[in-house]
């Protein structure tokens, strides 16, 4: 008799989901975290502590912008750090008591340390050995830094680093100009860093949809980002204050270089398997670090499975979560099932940008037939009312049947406003069907059903 039906390794989205829902479907499921506390990356050192500071500085952009303009009077705010780091804090150890409440609420046993996988079906934590019929790796992602640049959580951070930086620096390079970077520039830009994007390709946000991205990189310009695209860095050296970042550009070989009180290294995150003993296990290993699963998040050894950043796919929370719910599902006997073509992207700036399923240029690759309704949010009342006026809805779909094959969103609560069209998706919807759907008005939604017009006979307000 196994001590456990499942073990899973890892307390993140992935991790803490499977042990959740498998626990509800009658098993008995221990959940290993080497952490002081659950939730992994996402909760801890992710989403919620840079959304805590991405609202507190927007909120800060807001009484310096708009509210004079609204006839709120009075002196700006000042920045007590400590306090708005006190605060992230809050929300941080809120949340992970919370998954805390959910694991006792469930009887999911949580075994604090680390754990390795001796052997199929085992799971050391510290000197004790647990057998369980399934084992699950959630084991997450860790930061991924350039050849030869040192990162010291100091001077040259991460994106761990840069959310506890003793002060706002008065200047700040951010390597990568993908969704990390940006919120984390956006947070300290808007905080009063002078803050220099530099990116090896020619666009920021890799992947996504070319007038978006082109929209975006012309609004964060607006809110005082400086952007250096093309640029290949070369070093990070580290100075007696601050570092400065040497980069080739790849138009001309030029080099150059910047000076910075702190480089923000956010190149991207990899696959965290160290450790587990994966190797001596002969557990196969796909592209980038990643553990080589089946349709059934199965890895070649039976019994053992895997999910989360740990394995292929987007990087992101709910796409770990959509996994550890059909992992624990499957491993009870039922059909669990994650559909990729519907996993919203965002990024959670002002305005936040949004997206799922086609883009046009990977539509034109692929040879379909497309149309595209596009909507400014210049002709919708609420966010011309509150000053977020920019951006677009860009709903894109069949040319010959009108069913919805992607969106991409640039505007206020872009990051809410995505899911009529998840929803839309994965009811196999038309443009024709979200356009008939009656919208409450005054809402952001109605640029959605706009664009959903725009990909008929035409919007009404533009
Ligand atoms: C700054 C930042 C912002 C982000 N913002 C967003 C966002 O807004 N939206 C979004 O969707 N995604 C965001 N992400 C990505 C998101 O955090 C990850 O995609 C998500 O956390 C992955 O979940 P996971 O369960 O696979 O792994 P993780 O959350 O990384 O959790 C893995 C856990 O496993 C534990 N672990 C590892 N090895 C062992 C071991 N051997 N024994 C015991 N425990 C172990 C780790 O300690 C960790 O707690 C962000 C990431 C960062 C860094």
């Amino acid at each position: 008799m196994a001590d456990f039906d499942t073990i899973i390794i890892g307390a993140g989205p992935g991790g803490y989901v499977a042990a959740i829902r498998a626990a509800q479907l009658g098993q008995k499921v221990a959940c290993v975290e080497g952490r002081e506390t659950l939730g992994g990356t996402c909760l801890n050192v992710g989403c919620i502590p840079s959304k805590a500071l991405l609202h507190a500085t927007h909120l800060l952009h807001e009484t310096h912008e708009n509210f004079e303009k609204m006839g709120l009077m009075g002196a700006h705010p000042k920045v007590d750090w400590q306090k708005m780091q006190a605060y992230k804090a809050d929300v941080v150890s809120g949340n992970t008591k919370g998954i805390e409440f959910l694991f006792k609420k469930n009887k999911v046993t949580w075994l604090k340390g680390w754990a390795t996988i001796p052997a199929p079906g085992q799971v050391k934590v510290g000197d004790e050995t647990h057998t369980a019929k399934n084992v699950v790796i959630a084991t997450g992602s860790e930061s991924s830094s350039l050849p030869g640049v040192t990162v010291d959580e100091e001077t040259v951070v991460t994106s761990t680093g840069a959310l506890t930086l003793a002060k706002p620096p008065k200047t700040m390079v951010v390597i990568g100009a993908g969704v990390i970077g940006l919120e984390m520039g956006s947070v300290y830009a808007r905080l009063g860093t002078e803050v220099t994007v530099v990116e090896y390709l020619d666009a920021i946000t890799p992947g996504m949809d070319a007038e978006v991205a082109k929209s975006f990189q012309r609004i964060l310009a607006k809110q005082g980002l400086k952007f250096v695209l093309g640029a290949a860095v070369q070093s990070v050296t580290k100075g007696k204050k601050g570092a400065t970042v040497t980069y080739k550009l790849k138009k001309n070989d030029s080099e150059a270089s910047i000076d910075a009180d702190i480089v923000l290294v956010a190149t991207g995150r990899k696959p965290y398997t160290a450790g587990l003993g994966l190797e001596a296990l002969g557990v196969e290993m796909g592209p980038r670090g990643t553990i080589k699963t089946d349709a059934h998040f199965q890895t070649n050894i039976p019994g053992l499975y895997a999910i989360g950043d740990a394995i292929a796919g987007p990087m992101l929370a709910h796409k770990a979560e959509d996994e550890g719910m059909a992992v624990a599902e499957i491993l009870s006997g039922k059909h669990g099932h994650v559909n990729y073509n519907v996993i919203p992207g965002v990024i959670y700036t002002t305005p936040e940008v949004a997206n799922v399923g086609k883009t046009e240029e990977q539509l034109k690759e692929e040879g379909r037939a497309y149309k595209v309704g596009k909507f400014p949010f210049m002709g919708n009342a609420r966010a011309k009312a509150v000053f977020q006026a920019e951006g677009f809805v860009k709903l894109i779909a069949d040319k010959e049947t009108d069913r919805i094959l992607g969106c991409h969103i640039i505007g206020p609560a872009a990051g809410d406003l995505i899911h009529e069209i998840c929803v839309a998706m994965e009811f196999g919807a038309s443009a024709q069907d979200l356009a008939l759907t009656c919208h409450a008005h005054p809402t952001w939604s109605e640029a959605v059903r706009e664009a959903a017009l725009a990909c008929g006979d035409g919007a009404i307000h533009a």
